[in-house]
């Protein structure tokens, strides 16, 4: 086989082309390192900008939808231990603390724990909760789920130190800059010229009209808008990620429970408008103590730009009721979109024998697609994960 005008910041025929280099191109490229693959990712931003860096950076295995999904994730935290170790990264929160302040809440968490989701997870007294750290837990809170099995990076810092692990360690090059225009192996047209590999995995993010939008179209894909925000220090640590009854709503490994329907019904009754605005609460804390509080979800094939005010006033308020503590200063905001599909959380299509597209349709790439990346490649390329 012979390159033509190959773009010159790469060399050669690759095994394995890979469009995008958000955590699930980098995690399709690492399984495919992995295995010895040559790699070319190739990303026509300088710099991932898309839904990676812009999250909670918050692994989440506790609360995922039951069955391959929780599989999914526990495999991911697993994959983020050993990534983070070697590409130097550092794990900031190890956990979930789920707190309570219904009484409708307790019958879930209860249902929760008796399951196999329940591995790692405990229930925490008012009192318990509040020895563990009193600025957090206030005469509201009925109740604690704690977790010790998730795990929070810093996303914005993790991507690029992933990306320069796979360049150095595993000889993984990287096209920048460069926008994919057309797929067929062994070719690939790009804006800069074309690149040779065998196989190829398309790993597009919220683009669902570049490439083989017909396709993506088959699973009704549309965008999710979300609203975040960094507050300032509190002054004291979490002991992990914090989240609150609205997210017992929110995600499936909780909600699908029958137990959940009494808490569904008080919540409409009293939260209505934060559940019209897709509104729960996820506190995550950084290396220097400020907090990333979010966050909403509007749905729309085009997302507008626009941050509601009235948005991260529902968000603040959440904060306010779970921790009973007033929101410190906003230091950051910004909006974040990322792929959404009615019925399915993620999606691995095949247009052709050595073609994949690799969806995230849901709020969870970040706690999935290390596990996902070796699906993937282990399907194109036979052997075991
Ligand atoms: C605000 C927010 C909070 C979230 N919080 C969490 C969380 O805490 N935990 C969690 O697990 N998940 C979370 N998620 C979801 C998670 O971030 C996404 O599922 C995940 O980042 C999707 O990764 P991706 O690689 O598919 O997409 P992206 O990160 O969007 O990357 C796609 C890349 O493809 C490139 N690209 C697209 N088309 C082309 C082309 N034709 N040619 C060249 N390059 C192309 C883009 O430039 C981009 O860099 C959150 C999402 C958002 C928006």
């Amino acid at each position: 086989m012979h390159t033509i005008g190959c773009p010159s910041a790469v060399s050669g025929a690759f095994d394995l082309a890979v469009v995008g280099a958000g955590i699930i191109g980098l995690s399709c490229a690492r399984a495919a390192a992995l295995k010895g693959l040559r790699v070319v990712v190739i990303d026509r931003d300088s710099q991932s900008s898309g839904a990676s860096v812009r999250n909670f950076g918050f692994v989440t295995v506790t609360g995922q939808e039951r069955g391959a999904e929780w599989t999914r994730a526990r495999r991911t935290c697993a994959i983020w231990e050993e990534v983070a170790q070697q590409a130097g990264i550092p794990i900031l929160q190890r956990g979930l603390w789920m707190t309570t302040r219904r009484p409708e809440a307790l019958p879930i968490l209860e249902a929760f724990l008796a399951t196999e989701m329940g591995e790692g997870c405990k229930l925490l007294s008012r009192a318990a909760a509040q020895a563990r750290c009193p600025e957090l837990v206030n005469g509201q809170v009925q109740a604690v789920l704690s977790s010790s099995i998730d795990l929070r990076v810093e996303s914005r810092e993790a991507i690029p130190k992933i990306a320069a692990w796979l360049a150095e360690r595993w000889g993984v090059q990287f096209l920048r800059q460069t926008a994919v225009l057309s797929v067929a192996p062994p070719l690939l047209e790009t804006s800069r010229g074309v690149v040779q590999a065998g196989a190829v995995v398309v790993c597009p993010g919220d683009d669902v009209y570049s490439l083989y939008p017909k396709r993506i179209a088959r699973y009704e894909v549309t965008r999710c808008k979300l609203q975040m925000l960094r507050l300032a220090d509190p002054g004291f640590r979490l002991p992990s990620t914090v989240m609150s009854d609205l997210g017992l709503l929110r995600y499936p490994g909780y909600s699908a429970l029958a137990e959940a329907a009494p808490l569904r019904e008080r919540l409409e009754a009293e939260q209505g408008e934060h559940l019209k605005h897709g509104i729960h609460l996820i506190v995550v804390q950084s290396a220097d103590g400020s907090l990333i509080v979010g966050d909403s979800h509007h749905y729309a094939a085009t997302q507008d730009c626009f941050a509601d005010e009235h948005i991260d006033e529902l968000i603040l308020d959440e904060f306010t009721a779970a921790t009973g503590r007033s929101p410190p200063a906003v230091r950051e905001r910004w909006l974040g979109t990322y792929s959404a599909a009615p019925d399915r959380t993620m999606f691995i299509d095949a247009p052709a024998r050595d073609v994949r597209i690799v969806m995230i349709t849901s709020g969870s790439g970040a706690s999935t697609g290390f596990a996902i990346g070796e699906e993937v490649v282990t399907d194109l390329f036979g052997g075991s994960a």
